[in-house]
């Protein structure tokens, strides 16, 4: 998420949620970040807010439930430079006409009205996104639907990557000695291995047919976070920009100020027409955060005009303060030890470095980088 200050229901509901669930689920090792570099895709004339936004943010994530004690790796992109390695090396097989098709660029550029967005860091976001992606080789991207076209791009830069460069990888050695391995690794890494064939040779190890055409890169899926339609209080999408937001760490009483003027079906124009909970916003949130018995309240009591409307917010607020109170609990935990916090992101970013670290070898290996000269033996 780009760090644009608290976050509200519409973001927790359409990305935390689900990236908690996934945390939980011991098939996957989560990765998930700030991205400030991001922010100044569009914000770079007025940087003044992004620290404090990164601050609310991470506050955000960890109220959410994200928990590094679990193993999921909390980081700012920043803190690890690899991202900007990779984005400046997959940028020379990138074709400007695949980012200029992205279909936000154009609608974005038309959108955002008050800044001057033709600039190479906005053309460039979408592959920034794809290094972000592929610095951690993974199987999965959890984005809503609007991100998929992303991913379709980090996905298609992979393939070209794998089809311009491949890598010899260790694992294509039939060997199993430790030592051997380590030592045809480091042989690999130093000898800038091999574009289109094997070029490393090890005492006695024969390098296995395959070596030489391992790809570096998987070509990640999209996993589509089910995002439930959820309204803000003028009906509308929740969003930023809309001004029609419930922040995770609004105040109680706020909520319910908030809910009081919310729309509703416009049928109800009288206490005494009934209604349709499906035809209203407050419908919907109480579709996401009421109880069953709830529900059936709202249904039999808005058709028959048996409760009033106000009464019926107030229900929804209920669920959302009962939903929030805990969340609300672990940021006040957080907010109070600042200390915790920069250690959980200086030990993020340690980890994602190792990471991404370990990702760069193999990509500076088969672009031909590093220090390493044709003709001069590592040994
Ligand atoms: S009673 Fe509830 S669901 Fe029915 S119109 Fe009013 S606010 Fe909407």
């Amino acid at each position: 998420m780009r760090p644009t200050g608290k976050l509200h229901l519409g973001n927790y509901m359409g990305a935390l949620h689900n990236w908690v669930r996934l945390q939980d689920d011991p098939q996957y090792e989560c990765y998930f970040f700030i991205a400030d570099w991001h922010a100044l895709t569009t914000d770079y004339a007025d940087p003044s807010q992004i620290a404090a936004n990164k601050r609310e943010v991470i506050l955000d994530y960890l109220a959410a439930g994200l928990d590094p004690n679990k193993g999921t790796v909390l980081f700012v992109q920043s803190d690890v430079k690899q991202h900007a390695e990779l984005h400046l090396l997959l940028s020379m097989i990138t074709s400007v006409g695949w980012l200029e098709r992205v279909p936000t660029y154009k609608e974005q550029q038309e959108n955002i009205r008050d800044k001057d967005l033709s600039t190479y860091g906005f053309l460039g976001y979408p592959l920034l996104q794809a290094a972000d992606i592929l610095i951690y080789q993974p199987a999965f991207v959890p984005v809503g639907q609007d991100q998929v076209a992303h991913v379709e791009l980090t996905r298609e830069v992979a393939r070209r990557f794998n089809t311009m460069y491949k890598l010899g990888r260790i694992e294509d050695f039939q060997i199993s000695d430790p030592d051997a391995v380590r030592e045809l690794k480091e042989q690999a890494l130093a000898a800038g291995v091999v574009i289109g064939g094997p070029t490393v040779k090890a005492r006695g190890v024969r390098p296995h047919p395959n070596f030489g055409k391992a790809t570096v890169f998987p070509e990640p899926e999209a996993l589509l976070t089910p995002s439930p339609k959820l309204p803000g209080t003028d009906g509308r999408k929740m969003s930023k920009s809309y001004g029609n937001t419930i922040l995770l760490s609004d105040p109680e009483a706020e909520i319910r100020a908030k809910l009081k003027p919310m729309v509703t079906d416009p049928a109800r124009v009288r206490r005494t027409d009934p209604g349709n909970p499906d035809k209203c916003p407050v419908g919907d949130l109480h579709k996401i955060f009421s109880t069953q018995d709830t529900i059936a309240k709202v249904y039999e009591g808005c058709k028959t005009a048996g409760i009033g409307c106000i009464e019926c917010k107030s229900w929804a607020a209920d669920a959302i303060v009962s939903m929030l109170a805990p969340i609300q609990e672990r940021r006040v935990h957080f907010e109070q030890n600042p200390a915790l916090v920069t250690d959980i992101l200086a030990d993020g970013a340690r980890r994602a470095t190792a990471r991404a670290e370990q990702t760069m070898r193999e990509v500076r290996s088969a672009m031909g980088l590093g220090s390493s000269l044709p003709g001069i033996s590592a040994e």
